[in-house]
């Protein structure tokens, strides 16, 4: 058993104007706990004249400051974390703190850097790492990802995802066994054997997630997800299963509404926005407090969740996230106040061991069947008549199991029966000395310079030497068939993967999203033609449209619509970052390609040089027969220079390998990033898409008069324009009113250039849901509400919409320059 605290961390988020002085200070002296010291400035101090600097310090395990990378917070917070769930303990690590200040980057990772991945896909790395190294356990991983908001829980790997929104899923709630165990009903567990399929399972959950936010549910910033890795392991043989869980939870933000009107007073009392988060500082401060009884576990659906992680089973770590802007002062220490408390919180983590009840049945029949067997012996109780043809048969294919079972603790069970147990010997026997007939002609590859010796002792006869010469023959003409049967199965590997590789570039373009992809997909496809990386490289294809599939992006849209989306996405800033993917994408696939390249060279070497150093084996031997001569007993030098050139060759064909994996997990990653910002980029067009069909509606002639255009309307040219728009044909007349242009801010062209904000901000939210009734009307979740092909002569109706209002901004942008 493990006593321990909850270790609380804190990490100190880069600000994103540029740094305020003397606002924080950290003290790291290597002999004392550090220090985070926040300063409030006097004028936030107190809304009175007030003299005095306040300043708070708050006690950590660890401080991050601003320039702390991923790799740092993974190195110290959570591979300690990991290692521990791999010896069978509960782990959780909780990330705490305001919106903004950083919980999701420091739990799952930034969107658009490789290097800016998170805890949970670089402890999957570490984990999957750490498996393969251990063959002394069989270990199985599932993944489960829960995102509980508004004090529902919701499956973000639920299947049904494909066709349901989160709403219409069937809820996990939480079931208590008489032994108070939590236990989630609707939460699905998915396999995961290898990196890929977990960090597949990872982007899925948190892509489903994105689809299921609207503007109006921010549920990123209100909702509290849970990603957990379970852990089984078990040794060969034994009966004991050993299960850990490893939490990584992503919290709401803590923000508060300050309590109003009391002079402007900071870090008063306040009320939390979040109902559970308020419940999970009650299930704190009572844990925290000596001498509590009840603790109020029950109250939500988080606190019950996480029930063993605060003050139970489990080693619990802590991040407190800062975003220390003067601004945020007050969020800021209410943090930290809170990670004193949680500090205070003592777990006490144990191994899950548990019996196999299957494996433990299992072993007791045996028991029984020995004791039987036993006392069967004991008793004299013996058998003579002659074990049937059938018996025989069955207790020589034991023995051949039993030979091929690489177990060392193996046992050739055949029970208390002398006849059974003389006939496995009997067997043995003839087996070995089979073998041993065979082992006498086999020219072996490594024959030892012992057994060469021998050989030469004594010349050899006649007739053994014409024995050995047929031999040889026989053999040379045995390797001649093998060498000829193996290039027919190379020939026809390359023939499948071939075939192979144009079925997936026929999927793919079957399954293509409206993107143009670019061409590191072209890249992957010749990639993964190559023998050799083909298997890698099989999974990217299919994870790719896995993911398009899962999250219901098609490619058949209108004309119409496909020329918004281009517009759309011209202008939108997340293109940047798809862009300079790609490229980073392009550059490592050349490179993948390149060390592809380099490894089949080295691996074609290795085969070379093997084949010269048994050539020069097999004729030393054939030699030293036809010669009658003994084999040098003094290394051959020749041999030498062979052996050292494949070793120094097997070294760089390992570095290189080692090398692609790690690029292969990259390209993996980079892939799930991009497919992830097209989804969300999709997901914004056709809420913008949705806004735009609103307001052409709203616009139309019979709803609106022609004097709400004036304030927006002024330069002749762009009433030019506009009566060019009212024009236009099919509903008789456009107008642009001030509904429609509210959305546009002329002067931050620059920022937006000159579409509406692509995904509706809070604050445009606000504005457009107080405008007209009309605009209630707009879906709340365009994704699932709206059809992907409509009707394509509304969507160009919309699209001749859209592109005569931008002409319009364009002209008067020109103009108030
Ligand atoms: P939260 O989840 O707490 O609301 P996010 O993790 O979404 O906050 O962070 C808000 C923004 O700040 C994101 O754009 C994120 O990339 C960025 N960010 C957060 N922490 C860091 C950091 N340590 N370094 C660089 N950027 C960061
Ligand atoms: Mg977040």
């Amino acid at each position: 058993m493990v006593k321990q605290t909850i270790q609380i961390f804190a990490r100190v988020k880069p600000p994103v104007r540029k740094h305020q002085q003397g606002i924080y200070s950290i003290d790291e002296d290597e002999k004392l706990i550090p220090s985070l010291e926040i300063i409030l400035p006097r004028d936030l101090a107190d809304g009175f004249v007030n003299n005095k600097r306040e300043s708070y310090k708050f006690k950590f395990q660890r401080i991050f400051d601003q320039d702390a990378n991923q790799e740092t917070i993974f190195e110290n917070i959570a591979k300690p974390v990991a290692g521990s769930v791999l010896e069978g303990y509960n782990g959780t690590i909780f990330a705490y703190g305001q919106t903004g200040s950083g919980k999701t980057f420091t739990i799952t990772g930034g969107a658009e850097r490789y290097s800016d991945r998170g805890i949970i896909p670089r402890t999957l790395t570490y984990i999957f790492e750490q498996l393969q190294k251990d063959s002394s356990k069989m270990y199985t991983m599932h993944i489960s990802y829960l995102e509980i908001y508004n004090e529902c829980g919701y499956d973000l790997l639920d299947p049904r995802h494909e066709a349901s929104s989160l709403e219409d899923l069937p809820k996990v709630t939480i079931l208590e066994d008489p032994d108070q165990n939590i236990h989630l009903k609707n939460l699905t567990l998915h396999q995961a054997t290898t990196e890929e399929e977990a960090l597949n399972l990872l982007f899925l959950g948190d892509t489903n997630r994105m689809i299921a936010e609207t503007p109006m549910n921010q549920a990123s910033t209100r909702s509290h997800c849970i990603f957990t890795i379970h852990l089984s392991s078990k040794e060969p043989g034994s009966a004991t299963v050993r299960h850990a869980k490893l939490h990584l939870v992503d919290l709401a933000g803590s923000e508060r509404v300050a309590k109003t009107g009391v002079g402007g007073h900071l870090l008063t009392e306040a009320k939390y926005i979040n109902l559970s988060l308020h419940y999970l500082e009650q299930v704190i401060i009572a844990l925290s407090e000596k001498h509590r009884s009840h603790i109020p576990y029950r109250n939500s659906m988080m606190t019950s969740v996480l029930r063993d992680s605060l003050g139970g089973n489990c080693m619990t770590t802590m991040i407190a996230t800062l975003s220390l802007e003067k601004r945020n002062l007050d969020e800021s220490i209410s943090t930290c106040r809170f990670a004193q408390r949680v500090a205070l919180i003592k777990n006490e983590a144990v191994l899950n061991e548990e019996i196999d009840p299957r494996l433990m049945i299992k072993r007791l029949q045996k028991e029984i069947q020995e004791l039987k067997d036993e006392l069967a012996m004991v008793t004299g109780e013996q058998r003579t008549e002659a074990l049937t043809e059938a018996e025989l048969l069955q207790l020589e294919k034991l023995v051949t199991s039993f030979l091929e079972d690489q177990d060392p603790e193996s046992r050739l069970e055949v029970g208390a029966d002398m006849r059974k147990v003389h006939h496995c010997f009997h067997h043995l026997k003839k087996l070995l000395n089979d073998k041993k007939i065979f082992g006498n002609n086999t020219v072996s590859n490594t024959v030892s310079s012992e057994s060469k010796d021998q050989d030469c002792q004594e010349p050899l006869k006649e007739e053994e030497y014409r024995k050995l010469r047929d031999i040889l023959k026989q053999r040379d003409n045995e390797i001649n068939i093998l060498v000829n049967m193996l290039k027919k199965e190379k020939k026809k590997a390359q023939e499948a993967l071939h075939l192979a590789g144009m079925d997936r570039r026929e999927f793919r373009h079957s399954q293509s999203p409206p993107f143009p992809l670019g061409s590191p997909e072209g890249q992957r496809m010749r990639l993964s033609s190559a023998p050799s990386q083909a298997q890698d490289f099989s999974i990217l294809g299919n994870r790719s449209s896995l993911l398009h599939k899962k999250t219901g992006m098609r490619e058949e849209m209108s004309l119409g619509r496909q020329e918004a989306f281009e517009i759309f996405k011209r202008d939108h800033a997340d293109s940047v970052t798809i862009d300079d993917n790609k490229q980073i994408l392009k550059q490592r696939f050349s490179e993948a390609k390149a060390l592809g390249e380099s490894i089949n060279e080295a691996r074609s070497k290795i085969g070379h040089l093997k084949e010269e150093i048994t050539q020069r084996h097999i004729q030393q031997v054939a030699l030293g027969i036809s010669g009658n001569m003994a084999v040098p007993l003094m290394p051959d030098q020749q041999e030498e220079k062979l052996r050292s050139q494949l070793e120094e060759e097997k070294r760089r064909y390992k570095t290189m390998f080692t090398r692609l994996k790690a690029l292969k997990v990259e390209i993996e990653h980079l892939q799930l990033l991009m497919d992830k910002a097209k989804v969300k980029l999709q997901k914004e067009f056709e809420v913008w898409w949705a806004e735009e069909a609103t307001n052409l509606q709203v616009n139309s002639p019979a709803v609106n008069s022609l004097d709400h255009t004036k304030p927006f309307l002024q330069t002749s040219d762009s009433q030019h324009e506009q009566s060019q728009l009212f024009s236009n044909k099919s509903s008789g007349g456009w107008e642009v009113q001030g509904q429609g242009t509210g959305r546009f801010d002329v002067c931050d062209v620059n920022a937006r250039k000159i579409l509406p904000s692509p995904c509706p901000s809070p604050h445009s939210q606000k504005q457009s849901s107080t405008s007209t009734p009309l605009e209630d009307s707009i879906p709340k979740r365009p994704m699932s509400s709206i059809p992907l092909t409509g009707d394509s002569q509304t969507d160009s109706d919309i699209l001749a919409f859209i592109k005569a209002r931008q002409s319009i901004l364009q002209k008067q942008c020109l103009g108030s320059n």
